[in-house]
C-alpha cells in the first residue's frame, strides 16, 4: 500500500497542511487539504474517503474538493464516518448556508456525496483496502484506523490522549509494519493537551509503553507553533523507533 502524506499537521502554516492521507491514489483518509495538495486530475480519481472525526483540521477541504470533482453532476464520492461525524459534517459543512447539500445534488437519489455510517472495530473494504475503526480519546467521537492491503498494515491514530483499545489492537497484529501516532503540543503545553485530548512527547512515550513490540513509530498532527519544542523533546529522548512524519513523502508498505 501506498500512503502519500498531502497533510501531516494538525494546525495551518506557511509550510504545515491540514491532515489528510492519500491511499494508493484513490482512497483519502481524513480532508484537512485534499483540494490544496493535489492537480485536479488527481483529485477526480478519489473515489472515497474515511473521516476519523468531525473537527475542521479533517474536514475542511471537502466543500472545496467536490466542487472540483463535481463536473456536470456525474461524480459519485463515498464518505465513510462514524454517525456523529456524518451529523455534524451534515448539518454544519453541507447545510446549504455554508455550502450546498451535496448529499441531495444533483437529486436525492443519486447524489454526489453517499454517506455510509462506520461501526467501531467493524472493518470496511474499500478499493482493496480493509480499514478497521477503532475508537480513541478525543473531545470529539474520534476513530483511529488499522489500515490493512494484503499482508501490510498500519496503525494511524488520529487525534487522540492517551487511550487502551487501539494499543490492545495493535498489539494482537502481527504484521503492523508502522504505527503513526499523533503529538499535537510540546511538554510545557501539558494541561492545554490533557484538556483539548491531545499528546505531548511526555505522554507519546508513556503510550509508547503500551506498545509490546518494536516497529517505526511515527509522529504527527504537530501544531505549528510548537513544532521546534517538540522536535527537542523527542530528540533528546533518542528512541531508535520514532521518527517524525514528512508531508509530500509516499510510504510503502
Ligand atoms: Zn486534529
Ligand atoms: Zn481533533
Amino acid at each position: 500500500m501506498r500512503i502519500t502524506v498531502l497533510g501531516g499537521y494538525g494546525g495551518e502554516s506557511e509550510e504545515c497542511r491540514m491532515t489528510c492521507l492519500l491511499i494508493d491514489g484513490k482512497v483519502a483518509l481524513d480532508a484537512g487539504c485534499l483540494s490544496r495538495m493535489l492537480p485536479v486530475e488527481e483529485q477526480r480519481k478519489v473515489t472515497s474517503i474515511l473521516l476519523t472525526h468531525s473537527h475542521i483540521d479533517h474536514t475542511n477541504s471537502l466543500p472545496f474538493f467536490i466542487d472540483n470533482v463535481y463536473g456536470d453532476g456525474d461524480c459519485r464520492i463515498d464518505i465513510y464516518s462514524s454517525p456523529a461525524t456524518i451529523y455534524a459534517v451534515r448539518r454544519h459543512l453541507f447545510n446549504n448556508t455554508f455550502w450546498p447539500d451535496f448529499a441531495r445534488l444533483p437529486n436525492h437519489l443519486v447524489p454526489a456525496l453517499r454517506f455510509h455510517e462506520l461501526r467501531d472495530e467493524t472493518p470496511v473494504e474499500i478499493e482493496g483496502l480493509r480499514f478497521t475503526p477503532i475508537p480513541t480519546h478525543h473531545l470529539v467521537p474520534t476513530h483511529g484506523f488499522l489500515i490493512e492491503r494484503g499482508s501490510a498494515a498500519v496503525l494511524w491514530s488520529s487525534d487522540t490522549g492517551p487511550t487502551t483499545r487501539m494499543w490492545e489492537i495493535a498489539n494482537s497484529v502481527p504484521n503492523l509494519a508502522a504505527v503513526f501516532l499523533e503529538t499535537s503540543f510540546d511538554n510545557g503545553m501539558q494541561r492545554m493537551a490533557d484538556r483539548a485530548q491531545h499528546l505531548t512527547p511526555r505522554t507519546m512515550f508513556a503510550e509508547l509503553r503500551k506498545l509490546e513490540r518494536s516497529v517505526p513509530v511515527i509522529l504527527h498532527h504537530l501544531k505549528p507553533p510548537y513544532i521546534d519544542k517538540i522536535h527537542q523533546e523527542v530528540e533528546e529522548m533518542a528512541h531508535p523507533d520514532v521518527s517524525f512524519i514528512e508531508q509530500g513523502k509516499t510510504y510503502e508498505f
